[in-house]
């Protein structure tokens, strides 16, 4: 390990630790780009830290094993109730990050010291999606796989047995799962790798830092950081657009005594949050389940969702591709029905999933919502709205301020690591 690792998993420690109490470290100790004299911050040393990480997981596409050599969806049987687990795992299993990473779990492949371990299910699951078996077929819910997944959701006592569920919790659960296994993994030499934690952040923790201004005298406060596994979007009947979601759940206008001139006023504080470090799969979810009932968007999405100007420090591109669509329909996120619709990762082609059925669809039908799945899916006049977008980051989208180069940013990246130490 050279010494920029050591530097930067040192601090990626300490930040996390002691996250709340050194909220701002990460803005003093800031990697600075020279650009016409004046320096110039791009990324959070969080970003920077997350991204590091990234850089060396490994993110392709390629059939596992023995596999086959398509990438046509499957199906997975259920047991009748567990469409909010299957819809949730068709979209990990369209997402090659996640993939390459939970293959890597206990890679001398002798038994896992941990049991149950949703690990060893969720890898198991990965094999066999894409084995050598013709995609007409289903994955079966006994085989042990999505069965094991099931038993060890039911165990934890959030979901029922027998019952439905919210694919959105089962999804917060599974992410909470997996970190945990970070805790017991044996830690340096061991085939379960002393990265684990920081590489599940680097692939889906969300962290944004609030920061509120007071409007008469422009006065800042930092508040802490806050790290969650997806972005909770209320909406409004006036949102038409995600885009509008987001600015209504990042923004508000609040009561806070100034610290500076006094004041006191209602909504005379902008509360903003913005992100601090973004992941390399967002969860977005809208919150359609309210105390007074379950309420019905038709709020658009974009294939690919710029965030550029959420960041908390905003020179550089932030862009997501959609790779999968969670939807619902019914009263309630206990009741009802939930789909999935995904990105096949190496001919493109879009799939709607409905438990162990599975018919292709167009990409204008995978970014319409309402979703309507093709008729002998769901029947002629269902309507599922969605619920949970998997957006996958993609920086070749980006438009660099400087010229990312052959390599994706990597140079850049290890320059700016560079510039840490001096
Ligand atoms: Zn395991
Ligand atoms: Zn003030």
């Amino acid at each position: 390990m050279n010494s920029t690792m050591a530097l930067c998993l040192m601090l990626n420690d300490r930040l996390f630790h002691n996250h709340v109490e050194n909220s701002y470290l990460h803005i003093d100790t800031m990697v600075n780009t020279r650009r016409n004299g004046l320096a110039v911050p791009n990324r959070s040393l969080l970003q920077l830290q997350r991204d590091h990480v990234a850089s060396e997981m490994d993110f392709s596409w390629q059939p596992l094993g023995a596999g086959r050599p398509s990438d046509a969806a499957r199906g997975i049987m259920t047991n009748g109730v567990t469409c909010y687990q299957v819809s949730v795992l068709q979209t990990l299993l369209h997402q090659p990050p996640f993939m390459r990473w939970i293959l890597m779990h206990n890679s001398t492949n002798l038994p896992c010291k941990i049991n149950p371990c949703i690990a060893c299910y969720l890898k198991q699951l990965v094999a066999q999606y894409w084995d050598g078996s013709n995609p007409a077929n289903p994955v079966d819910y006994n085989h042990n796989d999505p069965q094991s997944i099931d038993n060890t959701a039911c165990n934890s006592g959030l979901f029922g047995n027998g019952e439905q569920e919210d694919a959105g919790l089962f999804y917060m659960w599974l992410l909470d799962e997996l970190y945990h296994i970070g805790d017991n993994v044996p830690k340096a030499g061991s085939p379960y790798g002393i990265r684990w934690k920081p590489q599940l952040d680097a692939l889906y923790r969300l962290t944004i830092q609030r920061l509120d201004t007071c409007i008469p005298c422009g006065y800042e406060t930092p508040g802490p950081l806050q790290h969650d596994w997806s972005v909770d979007l209320g909406v409004l009947a006036t949102h038409t657009d995600i885009q509008q979601a987001i600015t209504h759940d990042l923004n508000e206008q609040i009561q806070k005594r100034c610290q500076r001139c006094g004041q006191n006023n209602p909504a005379q504080t902008i509360r903003r949050r913005r992100i601090a470090a973004a992941p390399k799969i967002l969860c977005c979810r809208f919150m359609i389940v309210l105390p007074t009932g379950k309420i019905f968007h038709t709020l658009r999405y974009p294939e690919i969702l710029n965030l550029q100007n959420r960041q908390e420090i905003n020179t550089l591109p932030l862009n997501y591709r959609l790779t999968g669509v969670v939807s619902h329909r019914g009263g309630g996120l206990k009741g009802g029905h939930f789909i999935a619709s995904v990105r096949g990762r190496r001919t493109g082609q879009f799939t709607c999933i409905n438990d162990n059925n599975k018919a292709s669809i167009t990409l204008p039908q995978f970014l319409a919502n309402p979703v309507q799945p093709p008729g002998r899916l769901c029947g002629p006049n269902a309507k599922f709205q969605a619920y949970m977008l998997m957006y996958e980051r993609d920086d070749r989208l980006r438009q660099m301020p400087a010229r990312p180069g052959k390599d994706g940013g990597k140079k850049r990246l290890r320059r700016e690591m560079r510039a840490l130490q001096g």
